[in-house]
């Protein structure tokens, strides 16, 4: 088939479905054809590669050229970005089709995709159901087959625990894998770009197009992309995995505990041996990214001031007032609060007691890891503490909101490679395992993750 035949039929299937899952903010129809009959046009050529043609949606976090780019935030509700990101442009070189922008909450700020100004996105696995968040709406593009594959973005869970609530398969690299440039910014030292996908397979291809090092990105590391594709068939015998004792504590239900316990028993067949490890400061990440997820995000949240780009009140009276209401007006409540937690922790009389504090928390959780990795070569756990939960549940509670990322933040915190896959049911619905990886040991992780589909 064509390009253009499979595009059509795509934003079909967007078009009649997605009234259902609100996953996307824009569909991009015409640049979308545009692109897949240039991509059967290389192919006709003989310029094709793997994912030429092939049609997906990025997260509405990448800046696309000419292409609305909100971050799910009224701020931004009119922005088309003068340049693409590089992870946007590498997909378009490589020849994939953008369909269009996936919804996610606002700022990739939530776990449930209820922060969104576009709406809450909807979990094709049940009505009523959260999709988990950020990265919300590229998960469930991809779990109602509307889409094979998403761009997404990961601060502290955001792709792994989308993808354990839908049924997918998410990764997260290495903090400096992919280039964050054009990426908009909530907390520079803990985001990370990556996928999601149906499997380890798609994963690879897209992982193969987005890494590599960025100069317009100064935390983008100089390194050699493997062909993370090459190596999924290889044999897992002599796999030493570590299972931290701590995540298998209270937050995790019975039934959760059990059902990862089983997955992890599958790799035991596969040749792995399995050791309980411990990572003794895991109790403290979540209050650590708490603390400088917000510092970071109220720095980085404050080019939007009215005056540059972005929403902006009307007749403002004078400088102050064009801040305060474009402001008010432009960011929805979890934003405002970050935005007040992250400068209170900046603030002169608590930068020592809460920012540095929390600095040599992430410093303590990094180096658990560094422990474990000389024991182990991959970690596995659960990815989120309960499978997806009903709209609703728990927007009245923040805090409550905060731990469904208990398992995935300390990987934030460290720059370490995770994904979530596919591990089982619970109550009928999808259960993520989580594999943490050593730094830039992806390809080893997507061997791990494939061996297992
Ligand atoms: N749920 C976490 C938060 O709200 C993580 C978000 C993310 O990874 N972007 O900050």
């Amino acid at each position: 088939t064509t390009s253009e035949a499979l595009t059509r039929e795509t934003l079909e299937r967007i078009r009649a479905h997605d009234g259902r899952y609100n996953s996307f903010i824009t569909v991009a129809e015409e640049r979308a054809l545009e692109q897949a009959r240039a991509a059967d046009k290389a192919r006709t050529d003989g310029r094709a590669g793997p994912l030429t043609g092939i049609p997906f949606a990025h997260k509405d976090i990448f800046c696309t050229e000419d292409l609305l780019t909100t971050c799910g935030s009224r701020m931004l509700e009119n922005f088309a970005p003068p340049y693409n990101s590089t992870v946007a442009q590498k997909l378009d070189d490589a020849g994939a089709v953008c369909v269009g922008k996936a919804n996610m909450d606002e700022f990739a700020m939530g776990s449930s995709n209820e922060t969104s100004y576009f709406g809450p996105v909807t979990n094709p696995w049940g009505d009523g159901l959260v999709p988990g968040g950020s990265s919300g709406g590229s998960a469930a593009a991809v779990a109602a087959r509307l889409v094979p594959a998403a761009t997404a973005t990961d601060t502290g869970g955001s792709i792994r625990q989308p993808a354990a609530l839908c049924g997918l398969t998410g990764l997260k690299p290495t903090y400096g894998r992919i280039s964050r440039y054009g990426i908009i910014a909530f907390a520079s030292s803990l985001d990370q770009a990556g996928t999601l996908t149906r499997d380890a397979r798609d994963a690879a291809l897209m992982l193969n197009t987005m890494a590599g090092f960025d100069p317009k990105d100064s935390t983008s590391l100089d390194r050699e992309v493997p062909d993370y594709s090459a190596s999924l068939e290889n044999d897992l015998s002599g796999l030493r995995i570590g299972l931290p004792k701590e995540y298998f504590s209270d937050e995790l239900s019975p039934a959760m505990a059990e059902q990862v316990r089983s997955a992890v028993r599958e790799y035991e067949k596969l040749g792995a041996t399995v050791k309980e490890i411990t990572l003794p400061h895991s109790h403290l990440a979540v209050a650590a990214y708490y603390v400088i997820a917000p510092a970071e995000a109220s720095a980085n949240l404050s080019r939007f001031d009215g005056v540059r780009y972005g929403h902006r009140c009307d007749n403002p009276q004078d400088l102050n007032d064009l801040y305060l209401r474009s402001r008010s007006e432009g960011f929805g409540e979890e934003v405002k609060r970050r935005i007040l937690v992250g400068t209170y922790a900046l603030s002169a009389g608590f930068f020592d007691a809460y920012y540095l504090k929390a600095q040599k928390v992430r410093r303590l959780i990094q180096q658990d890891f560094t422990n474990a990795f000389n024991e182990v070569d991959l970690i596995m756990g659960p990815t989120s503490p309960s499978p997806a939960f009903a709209q609703g549940d728990k927007t009245d509670d923040p805090i409550n909101m905060y731990l469904e990322d208990v398992f995935t933040i300390a990987s934030n915190l460290a720059g370490l490679p995770a994904m979530s896959i596919p591990g089982g049911m619970v109550n009928n619905l999808p259960v993520g395992l989580q594999i943490i990886g050593n730094y830039f040991d992806e390809a080893r992780m997507l061997n791990a993750a494939h061996r297992f589909q």
